[in-house]
This record gives structure tokens, C-alpha cells and sequence, in this order.
């Protein structure tokens, strides 16, 4: 017995000891506490070890001091242990100082004792035959007493509190301590007070201290953990099905039991709604596979995500398994939103470029029986229409536009909005009636509050030919390009892109580049034509601009002009041109000829640069006069824009510049316009006089017009003067300066000046 008890202890104290230091070096926040209270245990077991082996009365005593020292450090660890434990935080001080007090008080009386014999003495029994010192307890002991059993106590009601006021789930975490406490209480008791030698209840005190070790630091219930999944089961917004490992349904949660309709405590027919719900492939008996399911029709689709999955133990063994039923509906229909609005305009609803240009490109790949054309549509000014009708008008243009297409494309039709303001379409070229389109195109119109406005477009068309590797941008590009061809006019609306147009491309590309340079060698000059008067005699020239070509020789104006009125190069032509006519006039005023020079304005010169500060400076830079300097503006600008023209005109003729205006009578307002333009002279159109010959009633307008203009103050001019009779004519009207072929064509400067000064 004295063995089997020794081997115990020392057993157990090792235990305890290794245990300590594992605690000690868990990372887990009850650690520390663990490790004092484990090591505080073992030490009255080790004092009770030594009261076993020792036969000697001094050993024994010793033995006694550690047991009863050792107890009080069990017991104040212990108390602290319970704080951590039970999650009250530190101890508070002034408890922690009374009870520091009563611990105190008994190591002192104990230290005491070996002079005043006032706690405790022993006495020689035999046990087993051997001696054995048992103890005769004194007033210090009992004190010793109440203080230990006052603490175990106080800590075994913590115990009992904590475990009744705990959730359910977390009950035996306490309930085991509690037991056990109360058990190595008893059975202590025992022992002390039937004072039988060979106290067994250290064995107690020790199995507590390891059950106290268990449960702080490997313990993780399973209940605790069952109780957090199923909860978490529960809330979840999933429909979950859980089956045991024959397949049959053992539980679902709120949502799965809504999904099926099924009750809490029936889920017999679970298997069987479910197929008739997501049909009868749904396959319930493996598991590890996804797959979606829509269900319903129409707009009431509902989208579904189900995922079905085992569950393993441990060792891998299948347990069960469960499906997970996800309504993704919401986030399907977010994605189609998504969706819509890349492929889609916001403001139209049409397909953007890109999804056009997608759709076009795989309608063509697919599709190779009907002949296609591409269709690039571009409203003219947009800007312009913004900026002078405001956002929102420029905003219901743009969606007119879009129902306009809409509704006038056949079935085979793509189309949708390409930039601001322009519009792609991919038609059947067997359906499509060039003159009825046109037609649309020109009697579009948009309402404004009151007002009805026409909306010029212009429509470039690129006929896709079975040899074209599919190539939707450059189609677009194509006829693009060829709007950019009619962009200026009213009549042209539908233009086609062809080699003719394509060669003219990529020619204007081509004298675009080399402009520059031209303008620095002089291969582009002013010709002089005279003008002269009723008597024949020169009264000055009209410079006209002409570009000797290394390449292509010579070249009149109606083949560079345009393009370079469209993309706004003319200004560097017109002020070279001007430069030259200074220069020519300077050097006449050097030798003392008085004739004057004409110079034209193209109607772009306004946009692209100030045109009255530049002349200003040019003749003041030759030290000219500007009366020499004739500035011809074509009847259609001074239309246009009448009061910034009318302006300009002012500014020209307070700077001292005679101007004129060209082109007189092609427009439609010509007489409205004398009325309100100060100007010096009027040009003729060649064209009246055309008619003039055939037509009575061009000739008598004419004459009138002559008249007119005397009394206004205003000179007359007639170009385009081909015959002696035309003369004549004009003469006998009373036209005072005459222009054309038959005084001479526009001439270098050199024949020029040869003709007329030499
Ligand atoms: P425009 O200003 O009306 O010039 C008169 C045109 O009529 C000139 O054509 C001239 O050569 C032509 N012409 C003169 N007399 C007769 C005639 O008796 N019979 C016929 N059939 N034609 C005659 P051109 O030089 O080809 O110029 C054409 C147009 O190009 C000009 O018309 C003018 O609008 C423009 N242009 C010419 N030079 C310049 C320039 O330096 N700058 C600008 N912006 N435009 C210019
Ligand atoms: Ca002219
Ligand atoms: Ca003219």
C-alpha cells in the first residue's frame, strides 16, 4: 500500500509537472493561471510523498510543512485559476489582499510552530509495520482549516453560479470541475478528519489538476461547435439539405423547408419535391457536383445554383452529405443589366460601336447568300445644334434619329449609334431604294417647343464585296470618308465609297501633305486676269490662285480649293495668295502703276483666322495702299451669318479696303442683301449673262440691277465676259468694269504685266 501510494504520487507529480510546463508554453490566454495552479497542486502531493517514505519524525515534520504550506498555494492558485477560468477577469485587489492576508497569517503561525508548537505536532504510529507520523492537529491547524476549506468553498460556489448561469452547450465545461471539486472536497475531508494515516485524497487533488488541464486547454466542445454550425445553418440564406450516408434526409433548413414545402419534423418527401422541382435528372445519390437550373418562364425566371457535397469524419470516412441551393436570380439579373448597358446606348437603347461591330462581323461570317452594304450615317453640326439649341434638343435629335433608323431598317438590318453623332447600320443591298432613303434623309425634321427644324445628315455607304476579308472598322472607315466628302453640301446626302472616291481620298491625303512645301517653293502663284473698263483700258486684276505641280503640272483652284476648305488649310492658301498680291501691288507702286488687285476670301477664312487684322497688317507691311487691295467675299457668306459678315465688312471698308462682292446673283437674297451690306462693288454672275442672250427677261434684270446699283452708290462688275456682243450689251446697259476670256485668261504676272505695261 505505502508503495502503490508513493508510485501514484510520484506519477502524478510528474504528470502534473509536464503538464505545467505545456500550459506554460500554450499560447492560450488561461496559460499562466494553469501552470501556477498545476505547479501549487503538486506540491502538498509532494509533501504527502515524503510523509509515505519518511520513518523519521524530523523528515515527517518537514513533510507536513510542504503539505500544509503546499496546500495553501494549491488552494490561493486555485482561486486565482477559477478567476481566469470563469472569465471574471483579474481578482479585485482589496479581496486579492485580504486573502494574501489569510495565507500570510497561516505561513507565519507555521513558521512559528517549531518554537511554540501552536499548529501542529505528530505522533509515532505503525503502519505496514513501519513507522508512520501522524498528525495531532492544534488551534493553528484549524485555522489553517477555515482559511483552505473558506476558499475551496468560495470557489466551488463560483463553479456553481458559472455552470447554472451558462448556456446549456457550455454546462459540462463547469459541471466536470464542479463534480470533481466536490469529490476530492469529500473525500479530503475524510482523510482529515478520521485522521487515518496515508492521505489517498492527494491522488484527488492531483486528477483535479489534470482534469483542470483537459478541459482549459484541449477541451473544445463538440456541443458548442454543433450548436454555432446548426445556428449558422439555420440563418443561412440558402436552402440546405442534409443527408445521412443511406440518403436519406435528416435535416433542412428554414429556406429549404420553404423552397420544398415541407414540415419541421417530416422530411419523408424531401427527395421526391426536389426532383419535382428541379426534375427528375437531379441526381441526389452522389454528390461532388454544381450545376445551375432555371426555373419558371418569362419574367418570372428564377435562376438556381446547386451544389451538392459530402461530409467526411476524421478518417475520411463519408458521413453524409448535403445540397446547397442558391437563389441567384439577383445577381443574374444584375449581370444582364450589366450586360445590356456595355453592349447597349444609354441614351438610345441602340448597340454601341463595339457590340455593332461584333454582331456585323459574325452576321457576316455566318451569312453568305445576301450581299450586304455598310451604312455610316452622320449628323451634320452637331455641335453646332448643341451648342446654339441647347443639350437636351441636341439630346431629342439624336433619339429621333435612333427611332428614325429604327423604324425604317428591314428585318435583316444591324445597326446602332457609333459617336456622338453618327450611326452605323448593316443592311441587305437587295432592299435597299436609294431614292426613298434619300428622300427620308431629306424631309427629316425635329420639333422643337414650336419650332420645326431640318436636321441634315449625310449618309456614306460601303458595298461589301465577296472579296473583302471582313473587316468591319475599315468598312466603317470607308464610308466614313466618304461623308467627309459631301460634308459641305445640302444636296449631296448619299455618296458611295469606290475606287474614284478612294483615289480622290487618298489624292487629297497626298497634296495635303505636300501644301507646305508648295507654299514655300511657289509652285503655287497668283494668275492675273484683267479688268478693265467701258473703254478697254486696264483698271486692275483679280489674283487667282493656281499650283504648278512637279508631278501632276498644272492645277486650278476647283481641284485643290475644296479640300482644302474642308479641312481648314485654305487659310495658308488665302494668306500666301494675299502675300503675293501685296508684294505684286508694292512693286507696281515702285514703278507707278496705278491698277488695283483683287483677292478671294473663302467662306472658311473666317473660322480659321482673323481676316481683317491679317490684311491690316500685310498692306501695312508693304507699305501699300488698301485701296489697291480689292477683297472679293462670295454673295453665299455674306448670307450667312449676316451680322458677323456685315461686321467685317465695316471693319474693311473703315481700314480703307474696297470690297466686293462676288458671285453676285447666285445666291437667293441678293437685292434683300444690298439694302443692308455697305458695299463698294458687285460681281456679277457669268451665269445671268448665259441666259441673257436666250432670255429676255435675265437681260432686263441685269439692266436693273445696274441701275439699282447706281443709285446705291454701288459699282458693277461682270465677269465671265467671253464675246465682243456680250460687251456690247453690257456696255449698252451701262456695266461700268468687265471681266473675262475676251479682254484675257488669268496669266502669269510675267505675260501679264508684259500685255499691258510693256
Ligand atoms: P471666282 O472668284 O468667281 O473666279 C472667277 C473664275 O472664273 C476663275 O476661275 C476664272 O478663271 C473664271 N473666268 C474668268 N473669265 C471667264 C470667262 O470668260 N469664261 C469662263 N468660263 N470662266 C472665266 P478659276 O481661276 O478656276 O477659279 C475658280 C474659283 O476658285 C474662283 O471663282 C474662286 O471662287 C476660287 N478661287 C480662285 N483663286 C482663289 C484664291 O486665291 N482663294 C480662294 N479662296 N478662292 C480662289
Ligand atoms: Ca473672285
Ligand atoms: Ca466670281
Amino acid at each position: 500500500m505505502r508503495t502503490g501510494l508513493s508510485v501514484a504520487f510520484g506519477i502524478l507529480i510528474i504528470a502534473l509537472l509536464v503538464c505545467m510546463v505545456i500550459a506554460k508554453k500554450s499560447r492560450k490566454p488561461i496559460g499562466n493561471a494553469l501552470s501556477f495552479l498545476l505547479a501549487g497542486l503538486a506540491i502538498p502531493v509532494l509533501g504527502n510523498l515524503i510523509l509515505i517514505l519518511s520513518t523519521q519524525k524530523t523528515i515527517s515534520t518537514v513533510g507536513y510543512y510542504i503539505y500544509f504550506i503546499g496546500m495553501d498555494c494549491a488552494i490561493y492558485s486555485l482561486w486565482y485559476f477559477t478567476h481566469v477560468y470563469c472569465d471574471m477577469g483579474k481578482p479585485k485587489r482589496g479581496l486579492n489582499i485580504l486573502v494574501c492576508t489569510l495565507f500570510v497569517a497561516d505561513l507565519i503561525q507555521y513558521a512559528m510552530n517549531p518554537f511554540l508548537k501552536f499548529s501542529f505536532t505528530t505522533e509515532k504510529i505503525l503502519v505496514e509495520n513501519k513507522s508512520y507520523f501522524r498528525l495531532i492537529p492544534k488551534l493553528g491547524q484549524t485555522y489553517h482549516r477555515i482559511v483552505c476549506y473558506g476558499l475551496f468553498l468560495a470557489v466551488l460556489v463560483v463553479f456553481v453560479v458559472k455552470m447554472i448561469q451558462s448556456p446549456k452547450v457550455y454546462r459540462d465545461k463547469y459541471g466536470v470541475i464542479v463534480l470533481s471539486i466536490i469529490m476530492t472536497g469529500a473525500v479530503e475531508s475524510y482523510y482529515i478528519f478520521s485522521r487515518k494515516p496515508m492521505d489517498m485524497s492527494m491522488i484527488g487533488f492531483g486528477l483535479l489538476g489534470l482534469l483542470v488541464y483537459f478541459f482549459s486547454i484541449h477541451f473544445r466542445s463538440m456541443k458548442v461547435l454543433d450548436r454555432m454550425l446548426a445556428g449558422m445553418a439555420s440563418d443561412m440564406p440558402d436552402a440546405l439539405f442534409f443527408f445521412d450516408k443511406n440518403g436519406k434526409c435528416i435535416w433542412t433548413n428554414e429556406p429549404g423547408r420553404q423552397l420544398i414545402g415541407v414540415s419541421k419534423d417530416n422530411y419523408d418527401n424531401v427527395k421526391d419535391n426536389l426532383k419535382y422541382l428541379f426534375g427528375d435528372e437531379l441526381d441526389l445519390e452522389s454528390s461532388g457536383w454544381f450545376k445551375r437550373v432555371t426555373l419558371g418562364t418569362g419574367d418570372d425566371k428564377q435562376y438556381t445554383h446547386l451544389a451538392m457535397r459530402s461530409t467526411v469524419d476524421e478518417k475520411g470516412k463519408i458521413t453524409g452529405s448535403y445540397l446547397s441551393i442558391r437563389d441567384i436570380t439577383d445577381d443574374q439579373r444584375e449581370i444582364k443589366r450589366e450586360m445590356y448597358r456595355s453592349t447597349h446606348d444609354y441614351l438610345t437603347g441602340l448597340y454601341t460601336k463595339e457590340y455593332l461591330y461584333e454582331n456585323i462581323s459574325k452576321r457576316l461570317k455566318d451569312d453568305h447568300e445576301t450581299d450586304y452594304m455598310i451604312g455610316y450615317i452622320e449628323v451634320s453640326n452637331y455641335k453646332m445644334i448643341n451648342d446654339v439649341f441647347g443639350k437636351e434638343f441636341a439630346e431629342l435629335t439624336i433619339k429621333k434619329i435612333a427611332g428614325f433608323i429604327t423604324g425604317n431598317v428591314s428585318s435583316k438590318c444591324l445597326y446602332g449609334r457609333l459617336s456622338d453623332d453618327s450611326f452605323g447600320i448593316l443592311f441587305d443591298k437587295s432592299k435597299f431604294d436609294e431614292d426613298v432613303v434619300k428622300t427620308h434623309l431629306e424631309n427629316f425634321t425635329v420639333k422643337d417647343d414650336n419650332l420645326e427644324h431640318q436636321i441634315l445628315m449625310h449618309f456614306g455607304i460601303y458595298d461589301i464585296t465577296p472579296e473583302d476579308d471582313i473587316d468591319v472598322p475599315l468598312f466603317f472607315d470607308s464610308a466614313r470618308l466618304a461623308t467627309t466628302m459631301i460634308r459641305d453640301y445640302y444636296h449631296d446626302i448619299i455618296v458611295y465609297y469606290d475606287d474614284k472616291l478612294r483615289n480622290e481620298i487618298i489624292h487629297n491625303q497626298l497634296i495635303t501633305n505636300q501644301l507646305k512645301n508648295a507654299i514655300e517653293t511657289r509652285q503655287i502663284r497668283p494668275y492675273l486676269q484683267p479688268i478693265v473698263d467701258s473703254r478697254g483700258m486696264l483698271a486692275g486684276a483679280e489674283a487667282l490662285v493656281r499650283w504648278i505641280h512637279p508631278d501632276e503640272g498644272f492645277m486650278n483652284p476647283g481641284m485643290f480649293i475644296p479640300v482644302f476648305e474642308r479641312n481648314g488649310l485654305i487659310a495658308e492658301v488665302d494668306r500666301h495668295m494675299w502675300r503675293c498680291a501685296c508684294e505684286i501691288l508694292a512693286n507696281w507702286k515702285e514703278r507707278g502703276i496705278e491698277a488695283f488687285i483683287s483677292i478671294n476670301i473663302s467662306p472658311k477664312d473666317f473660322y480659321y483666322m482673323d481676316v481683317v487684322p491679317t490684311l491690316k497688317s500685310l498692306v501695312e507691311e508693304h507699305g501699300i495702299d488698301p485701296v489697291k487691295l480689292r477683297v472679293e467675299i462670295t454673295e453665299t457668306v455674306m448670307m450667312s451669318d449676316s451680322m458677323d459678315i456685315l461686321k467685317t465688312v465695316d471693319e474693311l471698308r473703315a481700314s480703307g479696303f474696297i470690297v466686293e462682292m462676288d458671285d453676285f446673283g447666285s445666291g437667293f437674297s441678293s437685292l434683300n442683301l444690298l439694302k443692308d451690306m455697305n458695299i463698294d462693288v458687285i460681281k456679277i454672275d457669268m451665269k445671268f449673262l448665259k441666259d441673257s442672250e436666250r432670255n429676255m427677261k435675265s437681260g432686263i434684270i441685269i439692266k436693273n440691277i445696274i441701275n439699282m446699283s447706281e443709285e446705291l452708290n454701288i459699282a458693277t462688275l461682270t465677269e465671265g465676259v467671253e464675246t465682243a456682243k456680250q460687251f456690247e450689251i453690257l456696255y449698252a446697259m451701262g456695266c461700268k468694269l468687265y471681266q473675262g476670256y475676251y479682254f484675257s485668261k488669268p496669266v502669269p504676272l510675267e505675260d501679264f504685266e508684259k500685255q499691258w505695261f510693256d
